[in-house]
């Protein structure tokens, strides 16, 4: 393992903007290790002050949706007006197969070099407790540096979806104008959490089919309760390859961002999420005391080994495992 820096070295560091120093610094926030830990609480509260100025920005869609060439053309749009951009990738593979599906190189490989981009997988790591990410530290780490646009990509669709929605202030849902139902292979929940939806792929010849798609979304948002922050979801159509619409998200995204400020609601958003995120830390963190407390640790297999053969209630099961927690 590499020598930590000391905080200080990694708070200047950060705030600097240098990419090395920041690299490490997410490096060390994902660590498991006790004193890393104790480490990088103390240069996030440092660096707490210097947050939260970001417009953050979560992306999803299916395989195959387009995002990663998506997420290219649109950094590129921003880069090209001058604005700083880091896209975290949620990468649910990293920690199964040992190696990253976004680590892959050929992944938004001209945004890569630019000079105003930083990218970077946020690996899902598997605790006792569960799945674990450190994407809303290196959110906030990577505003600390100055990034203006976070863009928080996730893979597939599943329970990361509702983590990201959680931490950004913005959904972007990816889909594709599909033959047949429109709405396959995206759970209606995920739907109703998209502030804007995007038909890819509206180029070479694809651009009337995009357009039905287009009004087919339209009419099932408008099946959804009205929002609280007084935002309609918007329906558009994109081409990565031909760049038609990319503008038009971006300007969604800044219209978004106005009539949410002035009607207080954004801030009232970022309030509950921090307010969430204490309660999923705290949960995080009982659960990992919980499953590596040495009672437990000695007493969980023969209680599952009971419950499985039906010798004791779960419940019950629970309970003594609880109580032995608690001594
Ligand atoms: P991801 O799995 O969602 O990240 O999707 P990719 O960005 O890897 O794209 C999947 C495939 O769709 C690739 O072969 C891309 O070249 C293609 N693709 C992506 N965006 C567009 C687009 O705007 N137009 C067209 N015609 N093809 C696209």
């Amino acid at each position: 393992m590499r020598k930590r820096l000391t905080a200080q070295e990694y708070i200047e560091g950060v705030l600097a903007g240098n990419r090395i120093v920041l690299s490490r610094a997410i490096t060390l926030i994902e660590s498991q290790l006790a004193q890393d830990k104790l480490l990088a609480k103390e240069v996030l509260e440092a660096l707490l002050p210097h947050t939260g100025k970001a417009v953050r920005v979560g992306i999803t869609g299916v395989p195959g949706v387009g995002k990663s060439t998506f997420i290219e053309t649109f950094g590129k749009y921003l880069t090209q007006q001058q604005k700083k951009i880091a896209v975290l990738a949620i990468d649910p593979s990293s920690q199964i197969s040992k190696g990253s599906i976004l680590g892959d190189k050929t992944r938004m490989e001209e945004l890569a070099r630019d000079p105003l981009a930083y990218i970077r997988p946020s690996p899902a790591g598997i605790s006792l407790g569960g799945v674990t990410h450190k994407t809303r530290e290196t959110m906030l780490l990577c505003e600390a540096a100055g990034f203006e646009v976070i863009i928080v990509e996730t893979v597939g669709v599943g329970q990361s979806e509702t983590f990201v929605h959680g931490m950004v202030d913005f959904f972007l849902l990816l889909m594709l104008a599909g033959a047949g139902d429109e709405l396959q292979g995206i759970k209606k929940g995920i739907m109703e959490m998209a502030d804007l939806v995007a038909i890819t792929k509206a180029d070479s010849g694809n651009e009337q089919q995009a357009q039905q798609a287009k009004v087919a979304y339209q009419n099932a948002l408008h099946l959804f309760p009205l929002n609280s922050s007084g935002w309609s979801p918007q329906v558009l159509t994109c081409s990565a390859l031909t760049h038609a619409g990319i503008g038009d998200i971006w300007q969604t995204i800044v219209a978004h961002r106005e009539i949410l400020q002035k009607n207080g609601f954004f801030y009232q958003k970022r309030q509950n999420q921090n307010l969430a995120w204490m309660h999923e830390f705290i949960k995080q963190t009982l659960e990992e005391r919980f499953y590596t407390n040495p009672s437990i640790v000695q007493h969980l297999p023969n209680l599952e080994q009971a419950v499985m053969n039906g010798e004791q209630l779960p419940i019950h099961a629970a309970f003594t495992l609880l109580q032995l927690f608690e001594q």
